[in-house]
């Protein structure tokens, strides 16, 4: 895979043309070494897109979140996963461990992510804000503009099948709108070719209990992304 960065300074990974075009120069640099060039390099080993974009985030201060937190919660799960997941930003249980979806809302996750019949390394889970945001507040929308080239860049590293949002803030955010999740989850959008499903955020899921509708509808819209992946559709969210 090639990765390159272009004017915004975003990570974006080549198209399959530049790709063999790239690999056909590399071969005719070599060959103009072995004519007799001192020195052409090109790196071999270039690392794996997301650890590129983790390097490129570095300790971040870009914006006023870093204040607050203990760890930037990058995101993790398997770097070619065919369905990602992407929440709204770390909480406490998140900040501390620097790991996304860890806490109460993320033992939801956890069990929805199994009850479609994978289990969290065969996905890949990310925040729109990588940074926790105070007393859990919303992030704001500089925060989530400063933040959001990574996540594209995420979404273009990983290249998932299909892309779930858990929540308002991950959905508008993704798709430009300021419209409620009731209004968004359920069916696709077609986000840059790739379909996405908004849903109802877990903690959102936590705080309707002992009320299992919302639940329900989330398993519903859960459905509807196993039958796109090809997944078996079985089972009625029961346990989640
Ligand atoms: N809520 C989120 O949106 N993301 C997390 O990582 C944890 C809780």
């Amino acid at each position: 895979m090639i990765i390159a960065i272009n004017r915004d300074r975003k990570l974006v990974r080549m198209n399959e043309i530049s790709e063999n075009w790239l690999q056909k120069a590399r071969s005719y640099l070599q060959f103009q070494i072995n004519l007799g060039f001192r020195e052409i390099i090109i790196p071999r080993n270039a690392p794996p897109v997301l650890e590129a974009i983790r390097t490129e985030l570095g300790e971040c201060v870009r914006c006023p979140l870093h204040i607050g937190r203990r760890n930037i919660v990058f995101g993790e799960g398997d770097p070619r996963a065919r369905l990602m997941f992407i929440g709204e930003g770390p909480g406490a249980d998140e900040d501390k461990q620097g790991r996304p979806f860890v806490g109460r809302a993320g033992q939801l996750l956890t069990r929805m992510i199994k009850a479609m019949g994978l289990d969290r390394a065969q996905v890949y889970i990310a925040n729109v804000v990588k940074c926790r945001p105070p007393e859990n507040r919303d992030p704001a929308s500089i925060e989530i503009q400063t933040c959001f080239p990574y996540l594209e860049s995420q979404i273009a590293g990983v290249s998932p099948e299909v892309i779930v949002t858990l929540g308002r803030i991950a959905a508008c955010a993704l798709l430009e709108t300021r419209e409620p999740i009731s209004a968004l989850r359920g069916r696709f959008h077609d986000r840059n070719g790739v379909p996405m499903m908004p849903t109802y955020h877990p903690s959102f899921l936590l705080r309707q209990e002992p009320d299992r509708r919302c639940k329900a509808e989330a398993w519903a819209d859960l459905k509807k992304v196993m039958e796109l992946l090809g997944l078996q559709v079985s089972g009625n969210g029961a346990k989640l």
